[in-house]
């Protein structure tokens, strides 16, 4: 049985109040009712990784980081660590993301060893992959995405394989309120998992793969409806809790 999960990816968003007043209308909104078999986690800003933590932990789900360093510890100023996070009580981390690749410049080389970073301080990577619009429209998508999984994630052992969890998240329509259709996203997600049987055989069927890019609390039913859709990685609807509990209840 594979884990279903929704997140929420809060980005540059909230302030010390309006966190507070998110993480507790999450708690409220998940007493009115839940499905038990989803698993859950924020990942707030840093700074509020601890507050998160404390309400998540009160209250059945998880909180994590939206990136954490390539290093163990050192003279990195402003960077933070994956031993930090998990210090911190953190459990998950987003890695790849599209607007790191892009505004930060990350490679598929340089997430491989976030990665490991991450897997060994226990923490669960959340590997986003996914191609821009030209991409698709030069019917490369299933190359691109093929690359970035093989390349983040060949070099694991099968042990450590297992505990990645990855989002599908085109990039086209991440913040643009253009979501993939469902036949878009079940394409896209059984030909990842296709990708991870020919390397990791039988685990791949095991592996949660999430998809990103502005679902909502409208279209979240149909998408998750698919066989390969585990989940989603939410960006703009995790602000609101309303909206963030909705696409929970959607399984
Ligand atoms: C994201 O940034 O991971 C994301 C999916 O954003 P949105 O839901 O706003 O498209």
């Amino acid at each position: 049985m594979r884990k279903k999960i929704v997140a929420g990816n809060w980005k540059m968003n909230k302030t010390f109040t309006e966190a507070e007043d998110l993480l507790f209308g999450i708690a409220d909104e998940l007493q009115q009712g839940r499905p038990e078999d989803v698993e859950i986690v924020v990942f707030p800003p840093a700074i509020f990784l601890e507050l998160a933590n404390d309400v998540a932990t009160e209250n059945g789900f998880f909180a994590g980081l939206q990136n954490i360093s390539e290093h163990e510890s050192g003279a990195y100023t402003g960077e933070l660590s994956a031993a930090m996070v998990a210090s911190a009580g953190g459990s998950h981390v987003i890695l790849g993301h599209s607007e790191r690749r892009t505004y930060f410049g990350e490679t598929d080389a340089l997430i491989a060893k976030k990665i490991d970073q991450a897997l060994k301080h226990n923490l669960t990577p959340v590997y986003c992959c996914g191609e821009v619009l030209q991409e698709r429209e030069d019917n490369r998508h299933f190359d691109v995405v093929e690359k970035q999984v093989s390349e983040a994630l060949f070099h694991l052992s099968e042990d450590d394989f297992a505990k990645v969890v990855i989002a599908y998240e085109p990039v086209w329509a991440i913040g643009t309120g253009r979501t993939a259709s469902p036949e878009q996203a079940q394409e896209m997600h059984a030909f990842i998992r296709k990708v991870l049987a020919g390397k990791f055989g039988d685990a791949a069927a095991s592996t949660a793969i999430l998809y990103g890019g502005s679902c909502n609390a409208a279209n979240a039913k149909e998408l998750f409806a698919n066989a390969d859709v585990d989940g989603g990685l939410i960006g703009g609807a995790s602000l609101k809790a309303v909206d963030f509990v909705t696409i929970i209840r959607s399984f």
